[in-house]
């Protein structure tokens, strides 16, 4: 019997995670979990209900209410809320000025950090990118890494992928506001953003993308390998 794997990527926002994580899990052939995407939806039920983002236990009823599903048969998968595929509307601005708000509660993080682990049990070859994956989630992980990046880098980043997507972005205000949400998320009580003790930490500020898949993969071989795990990988390095 094979045992299960997970590699738990954290880091501050427009790292990259979501897309480095993505090609890694495509490379090693395993299932990949965009727990960012998670938060987001909450956040867009309670812009679409209408509920205030401070308002905690509103929106633990509401979540209760809703179902949140992620559809793996997409690659990436795909965050789905109430059944309806959301995830070019999790990305747009009103959604992103208050997830990170939305993410400090903690009925809202009790009932995510449940499904993500809930998931985890579905599959068994998993890679998990977020904040609090390889610190409060999945802290016996296989694999635990940190990304992180200059902020200058990582704001020329979310622009450039915001402009491709179309939208029109001032690339200081997303600065501003990626360094606002990394002090929200370093602050909170609860799942804090922070490097997980005995994860690897990677800067890609002068790194191209497809190096930090390269540099990624070639680390997981290689732990998998050190810790005689059975992999069943996809590929090879
Ligand atoms: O990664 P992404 O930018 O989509 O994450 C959006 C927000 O969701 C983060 O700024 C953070 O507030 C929250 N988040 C979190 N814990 C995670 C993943 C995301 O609190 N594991």
């Amino acid at each position: 019997m094979m045992l299960p794997i997970i590699i738990t990527i954290d880091g501050p926002a427009g790292t990259g995670k979501s897309s480095a994580a993505s090609q890694l899990a495509d490379r090693l052939g395993f299932d990949m979990l965009d727990t960012g995407a998670m938060y987001r939806a909450v956040a867009l039920l309670a812009v679409e209900q209408q509920i205030d983002p401070h308002h905690e236990s509103a929106l633990a009823i509401a979540m209760d209410r809703a179902t949140l599903d992620v559809d793996f048969s997409s690659r990436p998968p795909t965050i789905l809320l109430d059944k309806r595929d959301v995830r070019d509307r999790i990305r747009d601005a009103d959604v992103t000025s208050i997830v990170s708000l939305i993410a400090s509660h903690h009925e809202v993080r009790v009932r995510l950090v449940k499904a993500q682990r809930q998931v985890a049990l579905q599959h068994e070859r998993l890679v998990t990118e977020g904040r609090d994956q390889g610190s409060v989630v999945f802290p016996d992980a296989t694999v635990r890494v940190w990304l992180d990046a200059r902020p200058e880098v990582r704001a020329h980043r979310r622009t450039e992928e915001l402009r491709a997507r179309g939208q029109r972005v001032d690339e200081k205000r997303v600065l501003a506001e990626i360094i606002e949400r990394d002090a929200s998320d370093r602050a909170r009580a609860e799942g804090p953003l922070k490097q997980p003790i005995g994860s690897v930490s990677i800067d890609t500020s002068d790194l191209s993308f497809q190096n930090v898949v390269h540099e990624l993969e070639r680390l997981v071989r290689a732990k998998l390998h050190d810790s005689n795990v059975g992999c069943g990988c996809g590929g090879s390095a």
